[in-house]
């Protein structure tokens, strides 16, 4: 063959691959394929690892003894350590014993599967399905909300949607400046509103500025301290019925604790309820809390899914949550 036409064709197919990596790559970048739904990022089992140590110390030697009334209590005193709660624990225990294990392995393979079972079945996927989304994020000051906000918005923009905070939480003077930052860093849009402007006018602005400008998730943070509680509550009341009148519904009210407080997020959370229809609970700073527990009380009290957990401060620390591999986290190794 002619050289100069073998170096023709080589160069035709070098230029033919060099086209199709580019379109390809561009591809993914402007239309990922990827599911909506949060998220990957740092792991459910590492962040249990300070409640696993904590608990593990008292289960790792019941579970590998003889079983006897002993294990019971030691089995009991473990989940109330890691604040799942007393009548959840009673309930859980009760129901493994009457399961009858022979030893101490059967009794921690049936504690698991009671504890599976009081938190199976909940429906714990981000419903994103409006257009625009619309996630309103309740909590008090200081349970990770802003962070909270910025991992959810990272992971979106991960996922290929385009976000836009609403800077609702026009009491807190630094809370608007706080969101700004964390809007350029994750790359989302915001809007804000005058210090102590009307927060449900920002959130309604966010709205229609998200509509306008065709993007895909509105996440409107909200005030977490007033001048009182019931200031507060009426506050985020007003936000959700504005967002619902204008975009026909909210796809997601997320109510922020933090696992450190263990069984008096339930406490907090209550008053939350009174106000708002929240529809999923984000635990965070779960790696530094010993109560991890407290997802099964959280669920079993007061009926709202956890959706996602905050495992750390960096970006990838938020992650879904998983009942099996959850109460496997928990109870530890043997
Ligand atoms: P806000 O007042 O509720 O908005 O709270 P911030 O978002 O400002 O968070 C308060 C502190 O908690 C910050 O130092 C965050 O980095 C930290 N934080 C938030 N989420 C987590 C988490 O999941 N794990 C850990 N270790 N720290 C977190």
């Amino acid at each position: 063959m002619d050289p100069l036409l073998i170096i023709a064709l080589v160069v035709g197919a070098v230029v033919v691959v060099a086209v199709t990596v580019v379109v390809l790559r561009r591809r993914g970048l402007s239309a990922p394929e990827r599911r909506p739904e949060l998220p990957a990022g740092g792991s459910l089992s590492a962040g249990l690892a300070k409640t696993r140590r904590s608990i593990g110390d008292l289960l790792t030697d019941a579970f590998t003894r003889t079983l006897d009334e002993m294990t019971w209590t030691e089995i009991e005193d473990a989940l109330v350590a890691a604040d799942v709660g007393l009548a959840t624990t009673a309930q859980v225990v009760a129901a493994a014993r009457a399961a009858k294990p022979q030893d101490a392995a059967g009794a921690r393979e049936a504690v698991r599967r009671e504890l599976v079972a009081a938190i199976a079945g909940a429906d714990r996927q981000l419903d994103l399905t409006g257009t625009p989304s619309v996630i309103i994020v309740v909590g008090v000051n200081g349970v990770g909300k802003t962070t909270t906000i910025a991992k959810i918005a990272h992971n979106l923009i991960a996922d290929g949607k385009s976000v836009l905070l609403g800077a609702a939480d026009t009491f807190r003077a630094a809370a608007d400046s706080q969101l700004r930052t964390w809007a350029n860093r994750v790359g989302a849009e915001i809007v804000a509103g005058e210090s102590g402007g009307d927060p449900a006018s920002v959130a309604f602005d966010s709205f229609a500025a998200a509509k306008s400008r065709g993007i895909d998730v509105v996440i409107i943070d909200t005030a977490g301290r007033l001048h009182s509680k019931a200031n507060l509550m009426a506050e985020l009341g007003k936000i959700a019925k504005v967002v619902a009148r204008e975009a026909g519904r909210v796809d997601e009210t997320l109510l922020v604790l933090d696992a450190t407080t263990g069984q008096n997020g339930i406490a907090q959370a209550r008053q939350f309820l009174d106000s708002v229809d929240v529809s999923g609970v984000v635990l965070t700073k779960m790696d530094g809390s010993a109560k991890g527990g407290v997802v099964v009380a959280i669920e079993r009290e007061l009926g709202i899914p956890v959706k996602l957990v905050g495992v750390g401060e960096a970006m990838d620390d938020l992650v879904g949550f998983e009942a099996e591999a959850f109460v496997e986290a928990l109870l530890g190794e043997t």
